[in-house]
């Protein structure tokens, strides 16, 4: 039921996360109130950088992929754990620099990428862009040659893998809005093209098939393409990739019903099967990136809200009213996307009211879950929704005029505040 490791029960009968009591974290910095925990991030970070450095070429490494979640007292724990970061935006950009993350580990994603962000990126000397496509392309050499510099770049290419995962964050298809697909020929010109201009320095290819992928054929599938497709371009341009940026994707347990994946096989067969590739062709060894996000943040975080009363509709159902919903996690409203939710108030009642958890905007669809099974809530118990570490405050909005909650840190058995509260000023601070 507790699903992570970093989760327990205290004598009290409440839910802990870190050692901590989430009655008293919520009573203490207030509610709704997402809690992260440092301890678990800094574990999620481990398991990477240690299977990476036992079973990946060397020079391998993975690069946190800020959109998960990004604020600027999360850089220095990546950077601590060795960690580079992607950035899909120069607010991201912002956000890595101000947390003191040094802009040469920068990888610069993002497939709408305007002049004025180009120039943006490159006054920061971020270390690498990720190219999305011909104009893009072209665009930066341009920049770069009227400043008098050669931009290191990575080729966003679609290798036409279908991870079996929801639509919505399935990016690795042909039709798929990123990158330049191999199979109609247009990567290999995408290719001839970067290896034309003089301001633009090719090192590889990134692609990302998607997220929330549980097998890890659809990763050893990506390695094949990308390597059938550097043999070729090693054939026809003259040019070897040292790089393979095979993007994000490892999928993370939100329910019991989700089989949890083990981090360091996938790397230790990723590993494994480049190994022989390479020998069998012979094309020299590249360095491996990884872009984890999910895994990284997501069982590191619970939300916590107040509940605000129980509605029973006799013969219909019922629902449970929270001080949050859609405007903190609207990943319910966006892709139906599951999470286990305990009363933390009475984690050892029996788990057996069914129920609908609503939010507070007026909007049918803020709902954070349907037909779950809780300790039925009294009106002001603490409502626990865990894995919200990824997405969940990266993608919060102020619609219905809700200010975005508070996040603190725990760690070592105690807690910060690392963003407070958005205040009623926050949100108008922009209006004239
Ligand atoms: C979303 C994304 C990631 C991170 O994916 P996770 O599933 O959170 O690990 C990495 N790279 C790219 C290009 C992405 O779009």
């Amino acid at each position: 039921m507790l699903l992570y490791e970093n989760l327990g029960i205290n004598d009290a009968g409440h839910l802990t996360i870190g050692g901590m009591d989430t009655i008293d974290l919520a009573a203490e910095y207030g509610d709704p109130l997402y809690v992260m925990d440092e301890d678990q991030i800094r574990r999620n970070c481990r398991t990477y950088i240690d299977a990476m450095t036992k079973y990946l070429p060397e020079g391998s490494r993975p690069l946190y992929a800020g959109k998960a979640l990004c604020f600027k007292g999360l850089y220095p724990i990546i950077d601590g754990e060795g960690f580079s970061a992607d950035v899909v935006s120069p607010g991201e950009i912002y956000t890595a620099i101000a947390g003191g993350f040094d802009p040469a580990k920068l990888y610069y994603h993002g497939t709408a990428k305007t002049d004025w962000d180009i120039n943006y990126a490159l006054d920061n000397n971020i270390g690498y862009f990720i190219v999305d496509n011909y104009n893009e392309l072209e665009a930066l050499d341009k920049i770069a040659s009227e400043r008098g510099l050669i931009q290191n770049i990575l080729l966003r290419i679609t290798v036409g893998i279908d991870p079996h995962t929801q639509e919505k964050i399935n990016t690795g298809r042909i039709d798929s809005q990123f990158g330049v697909a191999v199979d109609t020929g247009q990567a290999a010109e995408f290719v001839r093209r970067s290896r034309e201009l003089r301001n633009v320095r090719l090192m590889g290819y990134h692609s990302h098939i998607g997220s929330q992928i549980f097998e890890i054929q659809p990763f050893l599938d990506q390695v094949d393409k990308l390597m059938d497709f550097a043999l070729e371009m090693r054939e026809r341009f003259d040019f070897t990739a040292g790089i393979f940026n095979l993007g994000g994707g490892f999928g993370v347990q939100y329910t019991e019903l989700d089989q949890p994946i083990s981090i360091e096989d996938n790397i230790r067969q990723l590993g494994e099967h480049l190994n022989a590739r390479c020998r069998e062709t012979g094309f020299p060894l590249p360095k491996i990136l990884l872009e984890p996000g999910r895994s990284i943040v997501a069982n590191a975080g619970v939300t916590l809200y107040k509940t605000t009363g129980v509605k029973e509709i006799d013969g219909y159902l019922n629902y449970v009213t929270v001080d949050g919903g859609m405007t903190d996690n609207i990943r319910f409203a966006l892709y139906k996307a599951d999470y286990t939710m305990v009363n933390a108030s009475r984690i050892t009642q029996p788990r057996s009211y069914l129920c609908t958890v609503a939010g507070r905007c007026c909007e049918s669809g803020d709902r954070i879950a349907e037909d779950i099974l809780l300790q039925k809530p009294e009106r002001d118990d603490i409502i626990a929704v865990l894995g919200t570490g990824a997405y969940n405050y990266s993608m919060a909005s102020n619609y219905n005029r809700v200010p975005k909650p508070a996040m603190v840190m725990v760690s070592g058995g105690r807690s910060r505040l690392v963003i407070r509260a958005q205040t009623f000023e926050d949100m108008i601070a922009c209006e004239l």
